[in-house]
């Protein structure tokens, strides 16, 4: 957010966007499940110039064990972001900004997962950013909510996540990093298609009452076309496990 450069043009005179994109339309996303063997479940998410790994353990003993609940699971999102993700190097370690990322995360996800089928338990999701461009926390909810359906967590729906926001006075869904260091408002969405419900809205900058409707609409739009890719990439992963089924076991030398 902030004061445009004079030379930067967010929105040109056909209405497109600084990288040629409609108001309306998101950057490329790529969705792959399992791509971890050591993780219970995992997914690998490209989104635009984002790069987003994500990976579950879990449901398991619950550390520290004063956290854990007694009737349900508790799920612990850990959202960092590489030191090399960003233009600037960012200082390994958690902040102030990795914390509320990985909050507002573990809350989203809470409103899926079957939690009370795992008293005492944690499910710990964590989030790796390698690649930064804007738009990580939707990325990252994203990669999380196929990771746990590939770790075979009880859920009541994915979540998908996108962000609308105001550049240049016009309404748009997924900012990257020039509209959002320049435009005026940014809204992340996280969304439950079989539901309806919303699990994640945060906004920052100025709307009107009816920008920021607009900007909801369309990103719940935009999260239903991130649901389909989810879903998508699940296929994938199950086609390709029934594939190994198929094939003959490892033999190893000396067993
Ligand atoms: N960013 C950065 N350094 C930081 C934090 C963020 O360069 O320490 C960049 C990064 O590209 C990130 C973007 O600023 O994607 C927007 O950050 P924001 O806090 O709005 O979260 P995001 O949009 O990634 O969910």
């Amino acid at each position: 957010m902030g004061g445009t450069p004079t030379d930067l043009k967010l929105i040109d005179e056909n209405g497109r966007r600084i990288d040629g994109r409609l108001p309306e339309e998101m950057r490329p996303l790529k969705i792959e499940a399992g791509v971890l063997k050591r993780a219970d479940g995992s997914a690998y998410v490209e989104w635009g110039n984002n790069k987003v790994m994500a990976a579950v353990y879990g449901p398991r003993e619950c550390h520290p064990r004063h956290l854990q609940n007694p009737e349900r699971a508790l799920v612990q999102c850990h959202y960092n972001m590489a030191s090399f993700s960003v233009d600037d190097r960012k200082r390994p370690g958690p902040d102030r900004r990795s914390h509320e990322i990985s909050k507002i995360i573990s809350e989203a996800l809470t409103n899926v997962v079957f939690t009370e089928y795992f008293p005492r338990t944690s499910i710990d999701v964590y989030i790796e950013v390698l690649q930064a461009n804007a738009g990580t926390r939707c990325a990252g909810l994203t990669a999380a909510s196929v990771a746990l359906a590939d770790a075979g967590v009880p859920m009541r729906d994915l979540v998908a996540s996108c962000a609308a926001g105001k550049v240049a006075d016009t309404v748009v869904v997924d900012l990257n990093k020039e509209e959002d260091n320049f435009g005026n408002a940014d809204i992340p969405v996280g969304y439950v298609p079989r539901t309806g419900e919303i699990v994640l809205l945060q906004m920052d900058g100025d709307l009107s009452q009816e920008q920021f409707e607009k900007g909801l609409g369309m990103a719940v739009e935009a999260c239903k076309k991130v649901s389909v890719l989810q879903r998508d990439a699940l296929k994938r992963r199950y086609a390709a496990k029934a594939d190994e089924g198929a094939e003959p076991t490892e033999i190893r030398e000396g067993a």
